[in-house]
């Protein structure tokens, strides 16, 4: 049995031109070799190949995340790759989960790529594989399906989230699961489903820092010649904006949300944390892990810990005025 695996790699960005403008500071250097990266001053180890920077490194982020969790998705392995950081951080640059017509590079459509690349090449030698993709967000801790087709006012409607019987894992009661074949037909979607997201919004960059966005695939590999089936998830994760209430100056709904979103950051941190506790103990098994303490972790339960692979990628900001949300 595989060991439980958590790794990190930070992402710091450039400055941003608007940031040289007001005049803001970089404040961190990056030492990509080394895996280190310096904040103000003081330094930071990461270990070997987990600090990046600069700006067009797309291919770099995805060799040090999804691609070694995609080797082990088609062994059967669950996998999740979380994108964590202040909004403005690079996450949605990192992951390329915006689908826009201009830019669709990042860590998900280098991942989609392999997977379907995969799917043929099984299928190009008589084995059957199939492929089902699934997309929701979590806001205020509900579940709302970005594949099903809604209300254009109202936007996805809530949906329940179930514990399986006889431990079967957590489910999402309705959602929606589309089995696909090629990578026109994925970004298709997931153009589908972010457009969905925003529809109830008023401002999508707004609305996209305060929910988690959840892509998810099911494949399933056919048996045969001595090796049995096998069936696994990848979830691709991107966060909600894990800034700090007080800086937002928010209030009322705004105020509430954030509220939400930080608890929910801080749950899964307790999560990762006691993940990353027991892989360097003696004892792994049998230590309790709070999956159940909020919407986020319950969805991902199955694919973090246990014998599932787990990579956080901590997208920082490198300009002095953000670097208590960066140290954080
Ligand atoms: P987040 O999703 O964390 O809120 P974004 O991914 O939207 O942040 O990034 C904020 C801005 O910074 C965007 O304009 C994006 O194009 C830019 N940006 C982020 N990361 C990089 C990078 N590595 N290189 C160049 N520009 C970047
Ligand atoms: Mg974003």
């Amino acid at each position: 049995m595989a060991e439980t695996t958590v790794k990190v790699v930070v992402r710091c960005r450039p400055l941003l031109p608007h940031e040289t403008d007001k005049d803001v500071k970089n404040v961190s250097t990056i030492d990509e070799d080394g895996g280190r990266i310096t904040i103000s001053g003081r330094t930071h180890d990461y270990g070997n190949e987990s600090v990046v920077g600069g700006g067009d490194r797309h291919a770099i982020m995805y060799d040090r995340t999804a691609k070694p969790l995609i080797a082990q998705l088609f062994d059967g392995y669950n996998a999740t790759v979380l994108a964590y950081g202040q909004t403005g951080s690079g996450k949605t640059h990192t992951m390329g989960t915006a689908f826009d017509e201009a830019e669709v590079d990042g860590v998900v459509p280098r991942a989609v790529a392999e997977i379907i690349e995969r799917r043929q090449k099984l299928i190009s030698e008589g084995r059957g594989c199939l492929v089902v993709c699934s997309m929701c967000e979590v806001y205020q801790e509900e579940v709302r399906d970005l594949l099903m087709e809604c209300d254009e006012e109202e936007g996805p409607k809530a949906l329940a989230v179930r514990e399986a019987p006889n431990g079967g894992g957590v489910t999402i009661a309705g959602l929606s699961e589309r089995e696909v074949s090629s990578i026109e037909a994925v970004v298709a979607l997931t153009r589908e489903g972010t457009r969905r997201r925003m529809t109830a919004a008023t401002n999508m960059n707004e609305h996209s820092s305060r929910s988690h966005m959840i892509l998810s695939f099911r494949v399933e590999v056919a048996g045969g010649e001595g090796r049995s089936k096998t069936s696994s998830k990848l979830h691709l994760v991107d966060l909600a904006g894990s800034e700090r209430v007080k800086r937002t100056q928010a209030e009322g709904t705004r105020l509430q949300e954030g509220i939400e979103i930080n608890k929910s950051l801080f749950m899964l941190g307790n999560v990762i944390q006691r993940l990353v506790e027991l892989q360097s103990s003696e004892k792994r098994k049998g230590g309790h892990v709070p999956y159940r303490d909020s919407t986020l972790t319950r969805l991902l339960s199955d694919s973090l810990g246990g014998t599932a692979h787990t990579c956080m990628v901590a997208c920082v900001s490198p300009g002095d005025v953000d670097v208590s949300e960066t140290l954080n």
